[in-house]
């Protein structure tokens, strides 16, 4: 059976959607797994932040623009009186819903369950639209089956066995329909696997129930090779690893949520980028097998804090670094760029919700400078350590460009650099030239 996810754009209005029947309907096994229509998620974000200080108006204002919106499609969508009585109910129910957080106590747990009416609204709509054509067809609801641990993690041996429990149900059936992003959490609570988290939930849903290939059909054809949103003529790349895929995904390329590719890693499940507005495109397919030393591609994540620590003694004495990492894992802080002198270490982290007490205890032993909105520049590729000249290409790419950091020969498929967030641009720009 196959996994299939279709992002914001691919159902992102009626004709999408009627677009998309072509791409399901071959009659093989097949798990569907969609995102909210393009731009609701953005919008309940928004009417989240009202909920939290309070604008009830403003709330109540945007939840009806979303509401006008989801009605306007129906009448594009369906055909006949059922489903459009199906359709408005649906609207409806949902978006008063929403309208009663606007007259009570509003928490991060509202938030969530906010969050989650995107993905419950286009599979359902879907649904009906597949039931109206008589394409037969199961909605699978994720929050039955998706579950995040204490650390906030898949929870993946809850979800394999839960998954297959949930198909199980349904013997005979071969088109399934569910909710991408959306999840529980390890206290049962309604929660979300982070945004973009689509990808995530096909390819912990591929691997809990060991699928033959994992298919993420977006707006683009493929992976590039640099970010086609900053940089022109960028083209796509027909094959990678899983290492690069999986670098270029957590540093920034925004086709990919940035943890989606581990768990098809785990399994050997291969993924494929594909076009929901060219479908005979190639994509990309990222499997375990090795590409070949090049250059691949490059990717940028922004929103980066460099903290610079130095010891207090005179040398980087054993120990001091376990002191400086006990720190970063206590308050769950991942770091992703490293890089060390004699008495010195400067490291970067993207969340920053705990950085004051972070520095309050380094303080403690050592002397500490924060630098913020800087941006990690990373070139993914395979690079083995015998081959010469891969540092001199990039280095001389980037030459008019000062660079905070450099991180080289951590794995073999990545080189850091990090800079300014004003110079990501530009960063990019000369790349692409340089290397391309
Ligand atoms: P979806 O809604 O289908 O999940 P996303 O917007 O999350 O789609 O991801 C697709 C977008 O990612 C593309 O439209 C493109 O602008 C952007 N993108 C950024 N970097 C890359 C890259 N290296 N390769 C392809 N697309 C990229
Ligand atoms: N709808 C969610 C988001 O916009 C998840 C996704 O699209 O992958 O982030
Ligand atoms: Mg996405």
């Amino acid at each position: 059976m196959k996994v299939l996810k279709f992002g914001g754009t691919s159902v992102g209005s009626a004709a999408r959607m009627h677009a998309l029947v072509e791409l399901i309907s071959d009659g093989a096994p097949k798990i569907v797994v969609l995102s909210a229509m393009s731009g609701t998620t953005n919008s309940l974000v928004e009417i989240a932040n009202a909920l939290y200080v309070k604008e009830h108006d403003k709330a109540n204002q945007l939840i009806k623009v979303l509401e006008d919106k989801y009605n306007a499609v129906l009448p594009e969508l369906y055909k006949t009186e059922t489903a459009l009585k199906k359709g408005k109910e649906l609207i409806s129910s949902h978006f008063n819903y929403l309208r009663a957080f606007t007259l009570d106590l509003f928490t991060v747990n509202e938030e969530r369950a906010i969050l989650a009416q995107g993905e419950l609204l286009s599979t359902a709509l879907f649904h009906y639209y597949l039931e109206e054509i008589s394409i037969d067809s199961v909605l699978l609801p994720a929050l039955n089956f998706m579950r995040t641990d204490e650390n906030e993690e898949p929870d993946m041996k809850y979800i394999e066995t839960n998954a297959v429990a949930e198909l199980a149900k349904h013997p005979g059936k071969k088109l399934f329909i569910t909710q991408g992003y959306i999840c529980r959490n390890a206290f049962g609570e309604i929660d979300n696997l982070k945004r973009g988290g689509s990808d995530y939930t096909a390819t912990i849903i591929g691997a809990a129930i060991r699928s033959e290939e994992i298919q993420i059909w977006t707006d683009i054809d493929g992976m590039h090779n640099n970010d086609p949103r900053i940089v022109d003529k960028t083209h796509p790349i027909a094959e990678l690893s899983f290492d690069e895929a999986a670098e270029l995904a957590y540093f920034g390329a925004k086709i990919l949520h940035p943890t989606c590719i581990l768990p098809a890693q785990m399994q050997n499940i291969p993924v494929r980028l594909l076009n929901t507005m060219q479908p005979d495109a190639k994509g990309t397919v990222i499997t375990s097998k090795a590409t070949g030393d090049s250059i691949k591609a490059v990717a940028a994540k922004d929103g980066i804090t460099a903290i610079n620590i130095k010891s207090g003694r005179m040398l980087l004495a054993y120990g001091f670094l376990r002191a400086v990492f006990e720190i970063f894992e206590r308050y769950k802080t991942p770091i992703d760029m490293i890089t060390t002198s004699e008495v010195a270490v400067s490291l970067t982290i993207d969340n920053t919700k705990n950085l004051d007490a972070i520095v309050k205890e380094l303080k403690e032993f050592c002397t500490v400078d924060v630098d913020t909105d800087l941006t990690i520049v990373c070139i993914v590729g395979s690079f083995s350590a015998e081959k010469e000249g891969y540092a001199l290409q990039i280095f001389e790419a980037l030459k008019h460009i000062p660079i905070r950091m450099i991180s080289y020969g951590g794995s073999k498929n990545n080189v850091s650099v990090l800079v300014e967030s004003k110079l990501k641009r530009d960063a990019l720009i000369a790349l692409n030239s340089g290397l391309f």
